[in-house]
């Protein structure tokens, strides 16, 4: 676990991401029932990060705190490495969808890509999946069925595949959280959809 002393000389540049990352996700919510503004997620994830797997290396906090600003927001690559360096600026790029494709082709690509991962974005990528399957578990998008926030779950849990061997304290943590979300959601599934057919997971859209 980090110490506070060791992590002071960074935290001016970490309040740097969290402030930039802030200002560009401003007036954005997730698309949770409780509306949160967009940056909790950032947060949720640098905080997994930090607290459940000891990360104390800045440039990988810092892209957690950036980690959605290309994908999500007015955002160019120039102005992150400008902001924050080259290293962290390639690793927000990693974890960037290219928002050209299909939704489906984008997820599917996503699983794939995860494999060529630097371990800054395997990192960064294992505890953005904690946090949102957290969220679709207990807190999803008013209108999304039981079905489909199953399908997301077993679609992030693809995701992490390509991702082991990573950091084991944050790969049982997925583990955990994962097997008490398909829990709590395939209890719901099967009393709203007894009757519906099965739907594979991998190609499910998410939002
Ligand atoms: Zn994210």
């Amino acid at each position: 676990m980090a110490t506070l002393q060791n992590a002071l000389p960074e935290l001016p540049a970490l309040f740097a991401a969290l402030g930039f990352a802030a200002h560009k996700h401003a007036g954005q919510l997730r698309k949770s029932a409780d509306m949160s503004p967009y940056i909790n997620h950032p947060i949720a994830v640098a905080g997994i990060l930090a607290r459940d797997g000891g990360i104390s290396d800045a440039a990988t906090l810092a892209a957690a705190f950036l980690h959605d600003t290309l994908e999500d927001t007015a955002t160019t690559e120039i102005e992150l490495t400008r902001h924050f360096g080259v290293l962290v600026a390639a690793i927000v790029v990693e974890l960037t969808d290219d928002m050209t494709l299909p939704k489906a082709e984008r997820k599917a690509r996503q699983i794939v890509l995860a494999r060529e991962y630097s371990r800054p974005a395997r990192l960064v990528r294992i505890a953005d999946k904690i946090a949102n399957i957290r969220d679709v578990t207990h807190n999803p998008p008013a209108h999304w069925s039981a079905e489909r926030r199953l399908n997301y779950l077993h679609w992030a849990a693809q995701v992490v595949a390509s991702l082991r061997g990573t950091h084991a304290a944050l790969e049982r943590l997925f583990d955990a959280d994962l097997a008490h979300g398909l829990a709590v959601l395939g209890a719901l599934a099967e009393t709203a959809t007894a009757d519906s057919p099965r739907i594979s997971p991998q190609l499910q859209d998410r939002s």
